[in-house]
């Protein structure tokens, strides 16, 4: 299983696919990719390999979008199906997510969120959050401190990907007990389970950890704690290997 994400100059679904299948290695059952195409969070899904997902990309315009994420399933909470593929949507489909790993207490968020009204396509942990996080976003001043909220509340492992239609340049990324790397290139920047994901286009990057969040555009970033939003500066390590 694998995530990346990308903002940059670049044609960004082609990254997020090429990125996906360095990441192919990791096994999966199914994969997807969100973009933001005239102002919606568009995805698309399917299960396999990731030849179904570019067959299903080629009756798609994807060529404009500079900004972008994709994931590869290893199915933990709900069958290996399309509708439990990522990435996920909330219910007012302003937010997607793509999520590597577990949420443990998703049962209990999600009969919260079902309490006030919410519904769910997949039988997945991640849908749960993605939702948690729109919840929370009513109460926050902006998204960066309603997905602190929510993964403060969402207990267990996770790297996660996250993109606002509103925000169509931006990818939000975490990582708590499981694998998640930045990568700083020129006018473009990126986040993945592993490096090899984006070392086509950067030898620059930022092993995240645990409790660190992301902010990133084609041309800054920003990381910063879980706990309290304050700022961290981790070192830019320059990967040598091929
Ligand atoms: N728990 C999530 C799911 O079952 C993520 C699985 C993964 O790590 O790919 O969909």
């Amino acid at each position: 299983c694998g995530i990346i994400g990308y903002a940059g100059h670049r044609p960004a679904v082609p990254v997020v696919v090429e990125g996906l299948r360095r990441l192919e290695y990791r096994g999966y059952d199914s994969a997807g990719v969100a973009f933001v195409r005239q102002d919606d969070i568009h995805v698309v899904r399917a299960m396999g390999k990731l030849a179904a997902l570019e067959e299903k990309l080629a009756h798609e315009s994807v060529t404009t979008p500079t900004c972008a994420m994709g994931h590869t399933r290893w199915a933990t909470h709900g069958v290996p199906a399309e509708r439990n593929a990522h990435p996920h949507c909330s219910n007012d489909g302003s937010l997607a997510i793509v999520h590597n790993g577990i949420i443990e207490n998703y049962q209990t968020i999600k009969a919260e969120l079902t309490g006030k009204g919410y519904t769910f396509t997949s039988e997945t942990d991640t849908e749960v959050l993605v939702n948690l996080i729109a919840e929370r976003r009513k109460t926050s001043p902006d998204l960066l401190h309603a997905f602190a909220t929510a993964l403060r509340e969402a207990h267990g492992a996770y790297a996660v990907c996250l993109m606002d239609k509103n925000e169509p340049g931006v990818i939000y990324a975490a990582r708590m007990s499981a694998p998640l790397i930045f990568g700083q290139g020129t006018g473009e920047n990126f986040v993945a389970s592993d490096i090899p994901a984006f070392l086509p286009y950067t030898r620059k990057v930022v092993f995240l950890q645990d409790g660190d969040l992301v902010r990133a555009t084609a041309s800054s970033y920003e990381i910063l704690r879980l706990e309290d939003l304050s700022p961290v500066s981790h070192e830019t390590q320059t990967i040598q290997w091929d």
